[in-house]
């Protein structure tokens, strides 16, 4: 991968002239957790007992909204009107109490090596999610212990408009007092992707789901890994293109 190549086009685009990293923002499942496959499991099998037309592909497509974005959106395309509070209520109860039911997500291979590199080259980490799963969100503290500072985690909860929208990203930054060039986004899906990229920041993806790389380029990925696995045996080479 042509690394510097594409920082260059960044760049170019946003109008920044040089990038001085000070902080990683981090999207959480499938990047941190390799807890896709049960989210994918759980949303499909509910929104299909509800009577949408709903596979785990098109989980996956719709990774990153919100739970009440996720069933909209299906309401408006499968049914031609917004989908009731009731009826989002019921189906995210759902939809947690069954993920829930689930063993204990794991930890995505490499994720915690990645966030210790970052944080040995003195950077911020922070979470950026649209997950509102209560249990995942307890589980970073165990998980990745006083890597991520309480502020530092934006969830569902922050924010009305969550991935697409740049939202997600935007409160990151002002919370933690960074600006667009100070800044990568690690993101796996497309829709996460097409967040990071509409807050003008560098995006690398890993594609660590079913999901072909183009989905995540065409996103408008900046770069575009494997696996996190090899996003953190890229990390030193990478951070000091970055930093120039
Ligand atoms: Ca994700």
């Amino acid at each position: 991968m042509d690394y510097i190549k594409a920082i260059e086009n960044y760049k170019q685009l946003q109008g920044h002239k040089a990038l001085q990293l000070r902080a990683v923002l981090f999207d959480m499942d499938g990047v941190l957790f390799d807890s896709m496959p049960y989210h994918a499991d759980a949303w499909s099998r509910v929104m299909t007992d509800a009577g949408f037309n709903f596979s785990r592909e098109d989980v996956y497509m719709n990774e990153g909204r919100t739970g009440a974005d996720t069933i909209n959106t299906a309401s408006l395309a499968q049914f031609g009107k917004p989908a009731t509070e009731e009826l989002i209520d019921e189906l995210c109860k759902a939809k947690c109490a069954l993920f829930d039911t689930y063993p204990p997500t794991p930890r995505m291979p490499y994720a915690l090596e990645l966030v210790l590199k970052v944080k040995a080259c003195g950077l911020t980490p922070m979470i950026v999610t649209g997950s509102g799963t209560p249990t995942l969100l307890d589980r970073i503290q165990s998980n990745f212990p006083g890597l991520f500072a309480e502020g530092h985690v934006i969830s569902s909860f922050h924010v009305k408009r969550g991935k697409p929208y740049p939202d997600p990203y935007l409160l990151a930054l002002e919370r933690g007092g960074f600006a667009p060039d100070e800044v990568i986004v690690v993101e796996n899906a497309p829709l996460g992707v097409t967040a990071g990229v509409a807050a003008g920041l560098f995006t690398v993806a890993a594609n660590t789901g079913p999901l072909k790389d183009e989905v995540l380029s065409q996103a408008g990925a900046n770069l575009v890994f494997p696996s996190i696995e090899a996003l953190c045996n890229e990390w030193e080479k990478l951070f000091n293109e970055i930093n120039g």
